[in-house]
């Protein structure tokens, strides 16, 4: 089986186009890491986690982003409670968008507290490891497989 080539530079192994930016680089993605270009080869991309393998990384589980949307949005909210009861009911919009951004935030902090939902990806993945030749891939590109899966 032809050994899968890794992503250099952001680019296809094969045809040298861009698969990715730059910004997306150090992006944590869950998938399968065997990606097809549209030049119809495979290439591996590591920022790819096959989840029933890999786990969770621990940045997914991370609320640093979720504490600072809830620092900058608690402050603004306050202040447009206090517009609201001095009779502006044209904030009602701007409330009401404020109200769903902390609920947001608040939610995915408590997904993440509890593990994360991870529960669709992780069936997604498992049914792609009950494809042997896809864990044939997987391992020929120097993945670990446990040896329940092979
Ligand atoms: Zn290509």
């Amino acid at each position: 089986m032809e050994e899968l080539r890794l992503v250099i530079e952001r680019k296809c192994p094969y045809c040298r186009r861009q698969v990715y930016s730059e910004r997306e680089t150090k992006a944590i993605l869950y998938g399968s890491p065997i990606r097809s270009c549209q030049c119809g080869k495979d290439y591996l991309d590591i920022r790819y986690h096959e989840i029933a393998l890999t786990g969770i990384e621990p940045e997914s589980l991370n609320i640093r982003q979720n504490i600072i949307i809830l620092i900058f949005i608690i402050p603004i909210m306050l202040v447009t409670v206090m517009a609201f009861v001095q009779n502006l009911p044209k904030l009602t919009a701007f409330l009401f968008l404020e109200l769903l951004m902390i609920i947001a935030a608040v939610w995915d902090m408590i997904q993440k507290k509890n593990g994360g939902n991870f529960r669709q990806l992780r069936a997604e993945s498992e049914a792609r490891l009950s494809n042997p030749d896809y864990v044939h891939r997987l391992q020929a590109a120097g993945y670990c497989i446990p040896d329940r899966m092979k």
